[in-house]
């Protein structure tokens, strides 16, 4: 396990505005904020908005053969009684939003509540999450990832590196991560990576639709196995049909990470919830209710 660390001396520059703020609003004690964490793993879903997707003949599936052209584009906290996890962080970032309360909105997607404002309705502020780890690389899923950039980030380094790469990839928004450069990095090097060490909630290497794609499985008790499928799947249509999209980074890996997901969902009994599925995601309770 390779760690970045920020050199200690590489303090950060802060306005002295910035200072009157911290001085006025003095962060929560630490006490306070373990307080928050809860006694079993609690599963909260963020509306981050939706994609009118412009296209759909990459998914090699009809417009008759869908429910709805549209995706969800859900955000999610994992709060454990040892830490908290934030997976994907939306398309839109927080700061596109304009007074007045309009709608923000990025390329073809579209949101209407801050991720900020959503997580302190759930009693956490950004400041308090102890993980981040996105699904993977592309815009979508990454337009709040700087909100976390004090937490400590879980990735992989064909991921990392495709992130910061020069020039970088036209399939993300390099702005909405690149504080990200200097968090505390847990590079992933093992398929399956269990977060808290109990089992429960546990990143797994679904490559193919990105690089190093990754899913998350969460034990929660009254609620069962869950398997967030970061986009293993877009459509659940691409399921039933056995659609793969042309545009993959690697396809045959595609197939090869679906078919090993649908044995281990077999296997455990979980059930998958495809992040971009809107008639799904629209059922899900969402944040401040939560699975637990
Ligand atoms: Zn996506």
């Amino acid at each position: 396990m390779t760690k970045f660390r920020v050199p200690a001396m590489r303090s950060r520059v802060i306005p002295l505005t910035m200072l009157a703020i911290l001085a006025a609003a003095p962060l929560a004690p630490a006490q306070q904020r373990k307080a928050q964490l809860p006694k079993s793993v609690r599963l909260y879903v963020f509306d981050c908005g939706s994609l009118n997707i412009p296209d759909i003949s990459p998914y090699q599936l009809k417009k008759e053969e869908i429910a709805t052209t549209t995706m969800s584009v859900p955000c999610f906290l994992v709060a454990h009684p040892k830490g908290t996890l934030i997976w994907d962080t939306g398309a839109v970032p927080d700061t596109q939003f304009k007074s007045g309360g309009a709608p923000a909105t990025l390329r073809y997607a579209t949101t209407v509540k801050p991720l900020k404002d959503q997580l302190a309705q759930a009693g956490y502020v950004p400041a308090d999450i102890t993980y981040l780890s996105l699904s993977h690389f592309h815009w979508d899923h990454i337009g709040n990832a700087n909100l976390f950039a004090g937490a400590t980030w879980l990735v992989r380094k064909p991921e990392r590196d495709i992130m910061f790469a020069d020039p970088p990839s036209p399939r993300t928004e390099p702005a909405n991560y690149g504080a990200l450069n200097k968090s505390k990095t847990v590079i992933i090097t093992k398929d399956d990576y269990d977060v808290f060490g109990d089992g429960s909630v546990v990143i797994k290497s679904t490559p193919g639709h990105s690089p190093a794609h990754q899913v998350l499985f969460l034990k929660l008790a009254k609620t069962g196995p869950v398997l967030l499928s970061g986009d293993l799947y877009h459509y659940p249509e691409e399921r039933k049909l056995n659609r793969v999209p042309t545009t993959e980074f690697n396809a045959a890996q595609t197939a090869a990470s679906r078919a090993a997901v649908e044995a281990f969902l077999k296997k455990s009994g979980a059930q998958l919830w495809i992040q971009h599925d809107f008639t799904a995601n629209a059922k899900l309770k969402k944040a401040p209710e939560f699975y637990d």
